[in-house]
């Protein structure tokens, strides 16, 4: 099932998509809702981010280029960070590159989205807390990274949360590639069993650090093939089962006056 939010006129709506066609529905995705009986066509609204995110975590540098490459011991500490929910866009919204800079990163990513609370979960449980997974573009501006490894700042400027364009619920995550287009070129295109830390792994390891609920993100991270990009650049990042998930940069100075 795909799930999607998305604006008519000014009104927001949820909804799940059928071909072309959405149906809204009221109620809590995570737990009761049900259909309301008024039916969009897709082609009349715009997409927003699939949800709300509760909170954004990232984990950084979490592919390698051949499975020969994968480490035979896993990192103790995994190096996860979080990113701002004022940082999330829906498809087809301009990314704006920070002041001062002219250049930043795409990553297109994996998102696991978590539906029930979840607490000290072992890694063969871990799927069960899963609601589904969206597309995620990592933006990121390692010009901002602290010389001292901080990520914060580089990752947390608005609009550097691309999210959608649904919540599939219906995936197997160990099936899919994960792909970036840069201006309609392929950069990126790696199945996530390329990943380093795998998801069960990562999700049951956070949540022996912290508790997880429902609305909570996760990047899972990004393959290799991310690099910078300017201003008139558009990114497609793809993963064919979820859909996907266009926008383009703009510098600061022509977001403000476009506004
Ligand atoms: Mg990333």
């Amino acid at each position: 099932m795909k799930f999607t939010r998305f604006t008519q006129g000014s009104s927001i709506y949820t909804g799940v998509v059928t071909e072309n066609t959405i149906k809204e529905i009221k109620g809590d995705i995570y737990g009761d809702w049900e259909y309301t009986g008024k039916t969009f066509l897709a082609a009349d609204v715009t997409l927003l981010a699939p949800l709300e995110p509760n909170q954004i975590i990232g984990i950084g540098a979490n592919y390698v280029f051949k499975l020969e490459d994968l480490p035979s011991e896993l990192p103790e500490i995994p190096v996860f960070f979080f990113k701002p929910t004022s940082s999330v866009i829906g498809p087809e919204e301009d990314i704006v590159i920070p002041e001062g800079i002219e250049k930043v990163k795409f990553e297109s990513e994996l998102v696991i989205v978590i539906g029930k609370e979840a607490k000290n979960v072992p890694e063969s449980e871990v799927l069960d807390y899963v609601f589904g997974y969206t597309v995620g573009n990592d933006v990121t501006a390692p010009q901002f990274f602290h010389k001292d490894g901080h990520w914060t700042i580089g990752k947390s400027f608005d609009t550097f949360t691309p999210l959608g364009p649904v919540i599939e619920t219906e995936l197997d995550p160990f099936a899919v590639k994960v792909e970036a287009k840069l201006n309609g070129v392929e950069k990126q295109n790696s199945a996530t069993k390329l990943m380093i830390i795998p998801i069960r792994r990562m999700v049951s390891y956070l949540t022996h650090m912290m508790t997880l609920k429902p609305g909570d993100v996760i990047l899972t991270g990004s393959p290799v093939g991310a690099e910078f990009v300017g201003a008139g650049d558009s990114i497609e990042c793809v993963i064919e089962e979820i859909g996907t998930l266009r926008n383009s940069y703009v510098l600061a100075k022509e977001s403000v006056k476009s506004n």
